[in-house]
């Protein structure tokens, strides 16, 4: 093993030596699991390049890591030297490795707290229940739960619940290449989709910068994104979160068809025509537009006059086109 380095933090104090990344992931024989989609990121500066694209890191804030697995960003995250770190890691074979990491920041003040579990079932309010602190979340994710965890947060930050009691909480979070693309696409682009307005509705998405697959062991088929997301300090609108969730779902659920047809879907057959033209006239949007072609305001002026609808019909609301029948 080669000697360790102890490492200057900002503000001159150092964290105690330790062995590399990949000297620990041998060493405790970590071998990345497929279905947590483990890939780690052993380069320092790319790990530390993610930290900075969360912006200012003050010594009384929190920040919560999902998945630090052996513990690169978490580094790089200690060397920032929040008041609080909070890592939500399922695989308990990370303990030891986290457990080390626990006595380094224990001389820097850091609290730092391991908790194996899930994090689409972790409760933030639950461990952080004031609002005073200003929290960060960070993590390079796990493919396999992203856009899930993605969708839950901004349920979360529609409600203003969880880790978005209050309004300046970013997310800085690594995605597949493509999927970063798509959630900060603009109007009328490509990759425009779901994920693109379902994002731009709540956050402001920012693609800070590519990380090439070959950075991760083992190498994923794709390239990552690093995406920081930050929540509008004025939300977009304060219609119900499923209810937007309903509507943009069925809008995109034809994209190279006219807007209208995944619309229409959201009304029982028997009305669909009639009332899919009535609700667009009344929204003011052109229904042979292509989902991808559709303003964030579109869309939800879309949704506003089909909450409107279901207010004066309110058994569309159970309609489902795919039930069987
Ligand atoms: N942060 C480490 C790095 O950058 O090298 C590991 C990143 S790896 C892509 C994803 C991590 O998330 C793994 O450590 C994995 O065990 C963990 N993970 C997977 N599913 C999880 C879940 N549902 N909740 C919490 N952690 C999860």
């Amino acid at each position: 093993m080669s000697q360790p380095a102890a490492r200057v933090l900002s503000s001159g104090m150092r964290l105690p030596p330790l062995p590399t990344i990949r000297e620990l992931v041998k060493l405790y024989k970590l071998q990345a699991m497929k279905q947590l989609s483990q890939n780690f990121l052993m380069d320092e500066r790319l790990t530390d390049k993610i930290v900075k694209s969360a912006g200012r890191i003050d010594s009384n804030d929190i920040v919560l890591e999902v998945g630090p697995g052996p513990g690169g960003i978490t580094r790089s995250i200690l060397r920032r030297q929040p008041q609080r770190l909070m890592l939500v890691e399922k695989d308990q074979r990370f303990g030891e490795t986290l457990q080390l990491l626990r006595e380094c920041a224990a001389p820097l003040n850091i609290q730092l707290d391991i908790y194996h579990e899930d994090i689409l079932r972790f409760n933030i309010e639950q461990h952080v229940p004031d609002t005073t602190q200003r929290l960060h979340l960070i993590g390079n994710l796990p493919f396999a739960i992203s856009t899930r965890l993605l969708i839950n947060w901004y349920a979360d930050l529609a409600a203003r619940r969880g880790a978005f009691r209050r309004n300046d909480t970013c997310m800085t979070l690594t995605f597949q290449k493509e999927v970063a693309e798509r959630i900060c696409a603009p109007l009328a682009s490509e990759q425009r989709c779901r994920l693109s307005v379902m994002s731009q509705i709540w956050t402001q998405p920012v693609l800070k910068f590519i990380i090439p697959g070959k950075a991760f062991v083992p190498k994923p088929q794709v390239d990552v994104g690093v995406v920081k997301l930050i929540p509008l300090k004025q939300p977009k609108t304060q219609l119900p979160f499923s209810l937007v969730e309903r509507v943009v779902r069925h809008i995109f659920s034809m994209r190279q068809k006219y807007c209208r047809r995944g619309y229409s879907n959201l009304l029982p057959p028997e009305e669909r025509e009639e009332h899919t033209h009535l609700l667009f006239e009344r929204a003011d949007v052109k229904d042979t537009l292509r989902p991808f072609e559709l303003s964030v305001e579109e869309c939800l002026r879309l949704a506003t006059v089909y909450a409107e609808h279901v207010a004066a019909y309110p058994e569309v609301a159970k309609y489902d086109y795919r039930a069987p029948k």
